[in-house]
């Protein structure tokens, strides 16, 4: 599903390099539920950007679906990460205006659909996170893991076959951060390809294939129980 080819990334500030991603060579077959585990800095989110084509290696070559990430334009980018990935994110990135099913409609508007169906297919999504009590609530007025399983109903609207999560229990309590967890294991054996970023050891066991990075450079990659 997803190869990528001695990745390198660096920032360039001024006369200073950061070598952000050093040398990744990772394949992920689809309906791997893996863990990317590392310290801060160590590239966790460089390498999120990458996978998520929100950005673009220095040097290196990915594959995605067999397609040559880098030969693409920023209009095909833009279909990979709306059509195939959700993203779900630290920080939920929810619009507060909006009520939680007008939340989960925002990335089904930017595929087309409309009216009934769109609220419908909404709901629905609202229910497999088990927040079907709660479709008029803004974000303020939801906890933060509920905000969370919004966030997760939403990247899901759009059927995407890979998940990609950025510490999605970053700011959770452990409860919560169990319950988000739970969802994405769910999802994974619904036949979702999941790729979690994450600094957090337990939660990272709770995968089935965990990848240390540190520095920029893959340390470990094993099995874990799951
Ligand atoms: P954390 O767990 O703290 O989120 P991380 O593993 O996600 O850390 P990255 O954000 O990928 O780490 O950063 C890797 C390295 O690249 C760090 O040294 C960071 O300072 C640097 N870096 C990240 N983004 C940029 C940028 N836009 N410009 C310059 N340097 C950057
Ligand atoms: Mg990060």
């Amino acid at each position: 599903l997803i190869q990528l080819e001695d990745i390198y990334k660096i920032y360039k500030l001024g006369d200073t390099e950061v070598h952000a991603l050093d040398g990744i060579t990772l394949g992920i077959e689809q309906g791997e539920f893996i863990a990317i585990v590392g310290p801060s800095g160590s590239g966790k989110s460089t390498l999120m950007n990458i996978l998520g084509c929100l950005d673009t290696p220095t040097e290196g070559s990915y594959l995605f679906e067999g397609k040559d990430m880098s030969k693409l334009s920023d209009d095909q980018l833009a279909i990979i990460r709306n059509k195939h990935i959700g993203f779900v994110f630290q920080s939920f990135n929810l619009l507060p205006k909006l009520d939680a099913v007008e939340n989960v409609e925002v990335p089904l508007t930017y595929a087309g659909k409309k009216g009934p169906a769109r609220r419908e297919r909404a709901v629905k999504m609202l229910e497999i996170v088990g927040l079907g009590d709660r479709i008029h609530h803004k974000p303020k007025e939801l906890s933060g893991g509920q905000q969370q399983r919004v966030a997760i109903a939403r990247a899901l609207s759009t059927d995407p076959p890979v998940i990609l999560a950025d510490e999605p229990t970053g700011n959770l309590d452990t409860k919560s951060g169990t319950e988000i967890m739970q969802i994405l294991k769910e999802l994974n054996k619904s036949g979702k390809t999941v790729i979690l970023i994450t600094h957090d050891i337990n939660i990272a066991k709770q995968a089935q294939r965990n990848v240390h990075i540190q520095d920029g450079k893959i340390i470990e990659d094993v099995k874990v129980a799951g």
